[in-house]
């Protein structure tokens, strides 16, 4: 219930404050320079970068000690530190993940900022964890995963995955984890970060698509069994960031099943694929797993950083992370009235929910749906256009969103210098990266504003 109080002694000056109309006049600046960045990124480097000598020479110095301009403060930082990055916003920013932010997330950012939100628990942030709860909810749903199903949002796919391995080993027990040569490199840190012995991670070759060998994985169990081991779980992935390759979860779901298994799915990069009709196709079988993440932050247009990771299991969340001795897990979720504290690792956190929670109300899923559904296709375009090309050989085919292809008959070496000329240019970014022990250029094209010309321009330069 909202209160009313009569002011009591006159309040001291905030030390740090400033006058109403002054925060105006910064705050108006700061959204004028945002907009202004949205409306000239794409006439701008995809990726700049500059050296430790200039970069200091702009932003150190001894520690401030008195008060300075503060719109000078803001140029500085917008005019020379924000252009040196990547620009995953940027139409061509094809190298490693874009991140295509839309507006209506950056307003969300912005509020929930401004108003210092702290998820933290129930008693204290009723109202944005029912936003959290309900994102989860509305992902849940875009996703295919039954009901009961819970999460929480974290920093990205890191510590996702860590936060579902944490909850698989807190409901199962010790044991193996089985992986491929393509899973995400951060997940065998995440297994070595919750102290899985080597002997307990067992990373098998990709067959000829790049995607896990469920026969191998068979065997593989049964051997470990036949040692004495306990398989614990699965990490498939669902559209790899090298080649947007998705493991056969259907397969690898039943094995699952018989063998007591977790099924792990990491759709960091891949997962929202499922909201359009020849994603969900690709992805058969992630609405089987027993947790799923998600990146928000990748191909859902939020700004860094928001991750999500979905456990199916009720009540798993809470038995790996709850701290609170006398929590009652039942009569809490009875009421609805979730500790998102007793999810993940953070205690203090702030609410990631905000942004995604205006992105899907202000455009709603089907706009979103059709956002995704066009990376999908301009990688489809791209193909087409290798094809076409004597010049250039593809490597793996359009995947979600991804292609990866090689200059016919070049050195491995040649790809990489090509991307780094194209960098340096910034025109464009690119990535070369290896397949299979081959030297490629890679394209992730999840930006629904890149255009047919974008990636024609760019392969003409690359093919250069
Ligand atoms: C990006 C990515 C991760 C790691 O996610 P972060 O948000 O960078 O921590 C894990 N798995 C896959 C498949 C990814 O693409």
């Amino acid at each position: 219930m909202a209160g009313e109080y009569a002011s009591g002694p006159r309040r001291p000056a905030d030390p740090l404050g400033m006058a109403p109309d002054e925060m105006r006049r910064l705050g108006h600046l700061v959204v004028d320079l945002v907009i202004d960045h949205f409306e000239t990124r794409a006439d701008r480097p995809a990726i700049q970068q500059e050296t430790p000598e200039e970069l200091w020479k702009a932003l150190g110095g001894p520690v401030p000690r008195a008060p300075g301009d503060p719109e000078q403060a803001i140029r500085t930082l917008v005019e020379s530190a924000l252009p040196h990055m990547q620009h995953g916003d940027h139409p061509r920013y094809f190298a490693r993940v874009p991140s295509p932010s839309s507006f209506a997330a950056v307003l969300g950012e912005w509020l929930g900022t401004g108003h210092n939100v702290i998820a933290t628990s129930w008693a204290g942030a009723s109202g944005p964890t029912t936003v959290e709860l309900v994102v989860i909810e509305w992902l849940r749903v875009l996703l295919g995963m039954p009901e009961g199903t819970e999460g929480v949002l974290v920093s990205g796919g890191s510590l996702a995955n860590l936060t579902a391995f944490a909850a698989a080993r807190a409901e199962l027990g010790d044991g193996v984890a089985y992986l491929t040569d393509q899973t995400h490199s951060s997940l065998p840190r995440d297994l070595r970060a919750l102290g899985f012995p080597p002997s307990h991670i067992r990373v098998l070759d990709s067959d000829v698509t790049l995607r896990m060998p469920v026969g191998e994985l068979a065997e593989a169990v049964a051997a470990d069994r036949a040692a004495g081991l306990r398989p614990l779980m699965v990490l498939a992935t669902a559209g790899s960031t090298n080649t947007g390759s998705v493991d056969p979860l259907p397969e690898i779901a039943d094995l699952c099943v018989t063998e007591n298994m977790w099924f792990h799915v990491d759709g960091a990069y891949g997962a929202p694929a499922a909201l359009c009709d020849s994603g969900r196709s690709a992805l058969r079988g992630i609405e089987r797993a027993d947790s799923l993440v998600v990146d928000p932050h990748k191909w859902l247009f939020q700004p860094y950083d928001v991750g999500c990771v979905l456990v199916r299991r009720p009540g798993a969340l809470e038995r790996a992370f709850s701290i609170d001795a006398e929590y009652l897990k039942d009569t809490a979720a009875a009421r609805g009235e979730v500790n998102l504290r007793d999810r993940s690792l953070e205690l203090s956190r702030r609410s990631r929910a905000l942004k995604l929670w205006l992105t899907f109300t202000v455009h709603g899923a089907d706009r979103i749906r059709s956002a995704v559904s066009r990376g999908i296709q301009l990688a489809e375009f791209a193909e087409e256009r290798l094809h076409a090309d004597p010049v250039w050989e593809v490597v793996t085919p359009a995947r979600l969103g991804v292609v990866t292809f090689a200059l016919s008959g070049s050195g491995d070496g040649a790809h990489a210098a090509r991307a780094a000329a194209l960098a340096a240019d910034g025109y464009a970014a690119v990535t070369s990266t290896t397949v299979r022990g081959r030297g490629v250029l890679r394209l992730c094209t999840i930006n629904p504003t890149t255009t047919e010309d974008d990636i024609v321009q760019t392969l003409a330069r690359l093919a250069g």
